[in-house]
């Protein structure tokens, strides 16, 4: 061999030999990025676990939460609402009435013509978007604006829904903020939620803020029901299931209502209702417990949320934050095992950026190559070329939140059914929780986890007495009833 030729080969050799070397450490580092991967992975899931007495001591602190915010106003985290709902639709309600919904940035309006006993139902419905600078601008110009759409509703009636000559037209409010009531038909604003902040409505009557801005706009309405989601989806779902005694609802947000019994309420000073019975609003969003499983990413999500401190179930459980909860995660991966490659893609560092549909979406991946979870990928957060084992990674991600966040749910939903007396099965009870929200709706992960974890948690017998239905938009039709079960014109002759 000449000496050249013996160059080339020794360089060659020698280049081959590099390359095998980058290739083991590239394949090292690869290896221990995935091992850093698997350690964040494990550490999560243990730290969201929810073994069943775990959850049984989630239910027991929510009931024992709902005694003490019965007992006094500022008792427990749980507001526990007195709703002055003491009659629930009986199913006999007849005539036309309006309702408003207004608690996120669309609302509703709806008119029902109500039939009597025959339960004939014809409805109409108009859905807008609040236009966000007014979320956080002056009461009056946010009033006007729903006013304003509201007349234009009533404008358009017609044929099939008819108001006997010389009454007023009649409205069931359904606005889901906290509200302290003071009667069925009034009420003072607690706090904004979910991005409103008008702070010149805080202790304003909710109902003359609203009916004077009707007057404003020519429209001669009376507002006989303020309730809240909670409230309207029970009414609405009491009118086709006489055994519906509560409703949850999982959307952006969460909360519940539930059938009390009204001497079972030493905070209420009123008159005991006929019925023995009273709606209480729990505000269910805001109870904390030591027994929920939190974890540093939940912990940092609350400290840099608009309400700190607040709404801790709600943020664990609920439709705005889920997605928000898997993109922390993804985050601590991206950085600290470059699951996405050597850059953090930018997207990911930006709050609120992975919502829960998508978040559902993925989860729902049924393809074997998991193409949604890869195209998702690419399309929110721009990264490309996954591999097969970090879709399933990502996969696995969402299944431990909404895991979580459902059997919760579950927990919570048993400490209501522990409450009203209802988790054993003595005699042939039937118990049936109105369920509304799009959480719910449209993430079935996340709604049969739920519903599996009431059977486990009571067991087959007694879970076999409880149904979960859906009361899709139960709310607006459960206001215009008791609107109609309060209206003025009740017990004179109908025409
Ligand atoms: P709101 O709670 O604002 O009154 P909805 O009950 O319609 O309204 O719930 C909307 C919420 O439901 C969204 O904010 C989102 O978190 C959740 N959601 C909507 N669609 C889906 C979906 N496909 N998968 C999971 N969650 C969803
Ligand atoms: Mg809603």
């Amino acid at each position: 061999m000449r000496k050249a030729a013996v160059g080339t080969a020794l360089v060659c050799a020698a280049t081959a030999c590099a390359v095998a070397a980058l290739i083991v450490r590239h394949r090292m580092k690869n290896s221990s990025r995935w091992s850093r991967a698997m350690a964040i992975l494990k550490e999560f899931e243990e730290k969201c676990a929810t073994p069943i007495g775990k959850l049984w001591m989630v239910a027991d602190a929510m009931a024992v939460e709902m005694h003490a915010g019965l007992a006094s106003d500022g008792g427990s985290k749980l507001k526990m609402l007195i709703s002055y709902v003491d009659n629930l639709p009986t199913g006999y309600e007849k005539g036309l009435f309006y309702a408003l919904d207004l608690g996120g940035t669309n609302f509703r309006v709806l008119r029902v013509q109500l039939g009597g006993k025959e339960k004939d139902v014809k409805q109409q419905a108009m859905e807008a978007i609040i236009p966000p600078h007014l979320m956080i601008g002056g009461s009056n110009e946010l009033f006007d604006f729903i006013a304003a759409k509201l007349a234009e509703f009533v404008s358009s009636e017609s044929g099939d829904f008819q108001l006997p000559a010389g009454r007023q037209r009649e409205l069931g409010f359904t606005f889901s903020f906290p509200v302290r009531q003071t009667s069925l038909a009034s009420g003072t604003l607690i706090k904004w939620t979910k991005g409103f902040s008008i702070d010149e409505m805080i202790g304003e009557d909710v109902v003359s803020e609203l009916t004077k801005a009707m007057e404003r706009q020519g429209l001669d309405m009376r507002v006989t029901a303020l309730v809240n989601d909670t409230v309207g989806t029970l009414a609405g779902g009491r009118y086709s299931d006489k055994d519906v005694v509560s409703a949850v609802i999982l959307g952006t947000g969460t909360n519940a209502a539930y059938v009390e019994k009204a001497h079972a309420i030493p905070k209420w000073h009123g008159l005991l209702p006929k019925s023995g019975e009273m709606v209480i609003n729990m505000e269910w969003g805001n109870f904390r417990s030591s027994h929920l499983p939190l974890t540093d990413y939940d912990l940092s999500l609350d400290a840099e949320s608009l309400n700190p401190g607040e709404q801790i179930f709600e943020k664990i459980i609920s439709g705005m934050y889920l997605g928000e909860i898997l993109r922390r995660v993804l985050l601590r991966l991206a950085e600290e095992a470059s699951l996405f490659g050597d850059v953090v893609p930018p997207t990911l560092s930006v709050p609120f950026s992975l919502r829960t549909p998508v978040m559902s979406a993925m989860h729902h991946d049924s393809s074997p190559d998991l193409r949604v979870v890869e195209s998702k990928l690419k399309e929110i957060l721009g990264v490309v070329n996954t591999s097969l084992k970090t879709r399933k990674l990502v996969v696995e991600l969402c299944h431990i939140i909404a895991r979580r966040g459902a059997r919760l749910s579950a927990a919570a939903i048993v400490g209501i059914l522990k409450k009203q007396g209802r988790d054993t099965s003595t005699e042939k009870q039937r118990t049936v929780v109105a369920m509304d929200g799009g959480l719910y709706e449209h993430y079935s992960e996340f709604s049969e986890r739920l519903e599996g974890t009431l059977t486990e948690m009571l067991g087959e017998t007694v879970a076999s007495t409880v149904t979960v239905t859906r009361a899709t938009d139960g709310s607006g039709i459960g206001a215009a009833l008791l609107a109609a079960s309060h209206s003025q014109y009740l017990g004179t002759e109908e025409s």
